[in-house]
């Protein structure tokens, strides 16, 4: 296990999660200097469009609470530590767009209950980061919301080149963790939007289960697939936000599942010796690129070397997923998003004749391209006549999909391969087009599709010098497996603690 380093050899930034834990549990730092020293952070690299929402007064209150904690000997598994979150989730205490012109100024009346837990446990909240619209995104591009510091609405840069994306939709979330501006950020994956853009910022990202973490006060997507998780730098890390993050919610979220709380960090240090990693061979085909392809396998030989033995398999509906995908998640997004009426919440236009003129206008200057695009396709495909040809038929691939896995999962214990088909590409890039973002998901989306527990680790870097993730996938609830075999890979190698030039 990593020893915590002191901050006074460090700069605070550097330490992770766990190792701030510590230090603000032996009050060698206190949790107002750590509040401060990653404010001030922020701000000198306010280039990177990251931060939508920073309120340092709160920040700073949170910090003292924690302080007095500590001080009392109430602290929790997290008091002190900055967190920043992904601005889907609903904060009382900061404004909450969800990357919309629709929620612009938007102030929930209470916290998503994953903040509310991570608060529990004395995470302090350092702001609310950008992402695509509504999550509907895989490079931040889709924002419509002005980050902190910039006069105009423009994309987060990628720390590690900011003319590239840093992947989406949880792309603020990944460049924060990446260039140091917080130790670890809140995420969402749908299809993809914790480990892509994990996997292109070179972090390490977990979604678990479908249902261990509440969707309460997420702002909703596509229902059935959406799950929060953390990014951090480490497995460490992120097992121990995420142990503070799931456990059931009975009464907010019906999906949550009846499952205990875990914690995730108990089976980090467990020896991996003879651990059966499946390689699906349609992760390896022709549309995965070169550099990417390298990264994978020097990542899968260090595996082999720490004792785990790898299997090929197949997941043989892996190109369908993005069909499937690409009609379920727009056909709830659909219905989701039917709420942003003018009436209840959020944008409502100034002039209108009557009521459906109003919903008209209010939706048409609320909504960004993308989101339109879906709610449309989601139109269609679940209406009268098309039901049956398009949802349905995708309800059931989606089943095979999942039944794919668990034929693979008799053969293996997790199953690895690339998270995205390249590295982060530049912005601007494929903007216009976007089938070339939706066929970018295809190695992300099978797992959600079936629910199951995925994360990015970092695995090297690619063409640019930027960093390429390799994707560990397991079976349901197995995510302290997943962390122990990213921890156990962590510990052999350096790619996690690589930093960008400048940060
Ligand atoms: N890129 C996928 C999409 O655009 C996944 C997004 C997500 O996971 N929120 O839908």
């Amino acid at each position: 296990m990593t020893q915590p380093q002191s901050p006074s050899t460090h700069a605070l930034h550097d330490l992770g999660v766990h190792a701030l834990a510590q230090a603000l549990r032996s009050k060698q730092v206190s949790a107002v200097e750590v509040a401060q020293h990653f404010l001030k952070r922020s701000q000198t690299h306010a280039e990177l469009s990251a931060y939508v929402a920073i309120q340092p007064e709160i920040t700073l209150a949170q910090a003292h609470a924690a302080d007095a904690r500590i001080a009392s000997g109430t602290a929790g598994t997290l008091e002190g530590v900055p967190v920043a979150h992904k601005d889907i989730f609903v904060t009382k205490e900061f404004v909450t767009t969800a990357g919309s012109r629709m929620l612009k100024g938007y102030r929930s009346p209470f916290d998503a209950t994953v903040v509310a837990k991570l608060a529990a446990q004395g995470v302090v909240t350092l702001g609310k980061l950008n992402c695509d619209e509504f999550a509907m995104g895989s490079s931040n591009e889709n924002t419509a919301i002005c980050a902190i510091g910039q006069d105009q609405v423009v994309p987060v840069r990628n720390p590690w080149n900011k003319d590239r994306i840093p992947g989406g939709s949880s792309g603020g979330s990944a460049a924060v963790v990446a260039a140091r501006l917080s130790p670890a950020a809140t995420g969402t994956d749908t299809g993809g939007s914790i480990r892509q853009p994990a996997s292109f910022c070179g972090i390490t990202g977990i979604k678990p289960t479908y249902g261990r973490a509440s969707r309460y006060g997420m702002v909703a997507f596509a229902s059935s697939l959406d799950q929060a998780g953390p990014m951090a730098r480490s497995a460490q890390d992120c097992a121990l936000l995420l142990s503070a993050m799931c456990g059931p919610d009975p009464d907010r979220d019906s999906t949550s599942l009846d499952v205990p709380e875990e914690d995730f960090s108990l089976k980090l240090n467990d020896s991996i010796e003879g651990l059966r990693i499946g390689i699906p061979k349609e992760f390896f085909g022709d549309g995965l690129a070169s550099d990417v392809r390298a990264a994978i396998d020097g990542a899968l030989k260090e595996y082999e070397r720490l004792g785990a033995k790898l299997i090929t398999i197949s997941l043989p509906r892996t190109e369908l997923s993005i069909p499937v995908y690409y009609i379920i998640a727009p056909a709830e997004a659909s219905s989701n998003l039917s709420r942003f009426d003018g009436v209840k919440f959020g944008h409502r236009a100034k002039n209108f004749t009557d009521l459906a003129d109003m919903y008209k206008k209010t939706r048409a200057e609320g909504f960004g391209d993308e989101v339109k695009r879906r709610i449309m396709i989601g139109a269609y495909v679940l209406s009268h006549g098309y039901y049956d040809a398009y949802y349905l038929q995708a309800q059931k691939i989606r089943r095979m999909i999942a039944d794919d896995f668990q034929s693979a999962f008799q053969e293996c214990d997790v199953i690895a391969g690339p998270v995205a088909p390249t590295v982060a590409w530049k912005i601007g890039e494929k903007s216009d087009d976007p089938v070339a973002n939706y066929l970018a998901d295809i190695f992300t989306l099978p797992g959600s599709l079936a629910g199951l527990p995925g994360m990015s680790v970092p695995a090297g870097f690619g063409e640019g010098g930027m960093p390429v993730g390799i994707q560990l996938l397991g079976n349901y609830f197995q995510e302290a497996r997943l962390l122990n075999a990213a921890h156990r890979f962590q510990q052999a190698t350096n790619f996690h603690a690589e930093r960008p030039a400048g940060f």
